[in-house]
């Protein structure tokens, strides 16, 4: 059952909701739409796409999945915010893509933090090299907003504020190494349905929450 009293709930000054809508119907996604919300989430980009051309043209579509290279071209014309760039090449392929459809999309790259070997994601060194790059202006038609990440799927409430807190940490690094003349670098997308309250603790600007909205998943 969609339940949009999460989002009038919700009171966090300066902490986007982004309301994960995958598998749920274009019907579920207008009722949190009429309820006001703007900024949806999926993870794959067939379902984005398709949705996107249904829907209302003021969403702010934010692709938070896993992305292959081949498929950016699905969303570069419209993508609102890409969570998930998780290598070098990704970012190379939005640029390309970004500036085909005359735009600067805007990314946060995506960090490993949690423990689990299935979890994507960058380590710090990969964010040096890009961010160096970015700088050298290697990528024109991206801007790097934050970064990214999930932590483990765990009721062990420590480990997952270790691995929020090792996140802002980096985050903090990255701004102050490579960010002191830009103030768009500033968004850290963390936390979902089961911890979306211990980002917000370390310092969460976005959390990406779906059942608490859409209610459970059956796929
Ligand atoms: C599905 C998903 C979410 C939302 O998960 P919930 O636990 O339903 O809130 C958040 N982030 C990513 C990357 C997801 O794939």
């Amino acid at each position: 059952m969609v339940n949009s009293g999460f989002l009038s709930k919700f009171k966090h000054p300066g902490v986007k909701v982004i309301a994960v809508s995958k598998t749920k119907t274009p019907d579920q996604i207008l009722e949190i739409y009429n309820a006001g919300h703007r900024d949806f989430g999926e993870n794959k980009v067939q379902e984005l796409a398709q949705k996107a051309e249904e829907l209302p043209k003021d969403i702010n579509w934010h692709m938070i999945g896993h992305l292959q290279s081949n498929k950016v071209k699905y969303i570069a014309p419209f993508v609102h915010l890409i969570h998930s760039v998780d290598s070098k090449k990704l970012l190379k392929t939005i640029d390309n893509e970004a500036k085909k459809s005359d735009r600067v999309i805007k990314v946060l790259l995506q960090v490993r933090i949690a423990e689990e070997e299935t979890k994507f994601g960058m380590e710090a060194e990969d964010l040096h090299e890009i961010l160096e790059e970015f700088n050298a202006n290697l990528y024109p038609n991206v801007k790097i907003c934050g970064l990214m990440g999930m932590a483990t799927f765990t009721d062990d409430q420590s480990q997952i504020e270790r691995e929020f807190e090792t996140l802002h940490d980096i985050f903090i690094e990255m701004k102050v190494v490579y960010f002191t003349q830009a103030y768009y670098f500033k968004e850290l997308s963390m936390g979902m349905s089961g911890d979306y309250e211990l980002a917000i603790e370390h310092g969460a600007t976005m959390v990406r929450i779906g059942t608490l909205i859409f209610g459970r998943r059956n796929t």
